[in-house]
């Protein structure tokens, strides 16, 4: 059986898509589970060009370790506010400077907004997916949710920014939803539908 590997180190994030794609008859690991003990470096200046390394650098290592029967699919992703131009967009893991540290940056987040009107603090997620075949064959797919940054914390499910992103049509933030909710309408949710039809011809 074929292994999706997939090239991140961050437990949430690896929840949520093994969460996602359980359905899918392919094993699906992370690079714990493979003894791959590799930070890929993001110096790219876009969600692609990161997820894209991402998947490549995990993609060649396992072509060198000679593997067999695999896909690797990275994940790069990131929050957009509007009034900030689009920040932290591609820094939003180390917005406060360490990279991970979701309480330093949503306390920033909440700094650079504040008094900043509701209509004034929309916001998006991005889920830029990047996915190597053990051919070779590249794959990418882009999934969005919308929402708005709330002035302070509410939840204590999800992840990163989840408890500062207000979903109108759920009247929650994403750390309020269960899992499975935020499956279903999520940036990761949607990136990960769209290429789970691609997966499916790849078996
Ligand atoms: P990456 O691991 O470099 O892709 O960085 C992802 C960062 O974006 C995370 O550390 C979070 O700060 C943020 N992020 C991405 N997806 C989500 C999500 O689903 N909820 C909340 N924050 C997220």
């Amino acid at each position: 059986m074929k292994r999706l590997i997939l090239a991140s180190n961050n437990k949430k994030k690896i929840k949520e898509m093994k969460e996602i794609l359980k359905e899918l008859d392919i094993e699906v690991k992370s690079l714990e589970n493979e003894n791959i003990n590799i930070d890929v470096i993001e110096d790219g200046h876009t969600f692609e060009e990161n997820a894209k390394k991402k998947a490549k650098e995990i993609y060649e290592f396992l072509l060198e370790r000679g593997d067999k029967d695999f896909i690797v699919l990275a994940d790069d992703s990131g929050l957009a506010v509007e009034y900030l131009n689009g920040e932290p967009g591609i820094y939003s893991a180390r917005y406060a400077g360490e990279h991970g540290n979701d309480a330093k940056n949503n306390e920033k987040l909440l700094g650079k907004l504040k008094n900043v009107k509701k209509e004034d603090r929309s916001a998006k997620f991005i889920c830029q997916l990047a996915m190597f075949t053990e051919a070779g064959e590249y794959y990418k797919v882009t999934g969005e949710a919308n929402g708005y940054i709330i002035e302070e914390l509410h939840g204590e499910g999800g992840f990163g920014y989840d408890p500062l992103f207000f979903f109108e049509p759920l009247n929650k933030t994403f750390a309020e939803l269960t899992s499975d909710e935020k499956n279903e309408i999520s940036h990761r949710g949607n990136a990960l539908k769209e290429l789970k039809k691609i997966i499916v011809t790849l078996l």
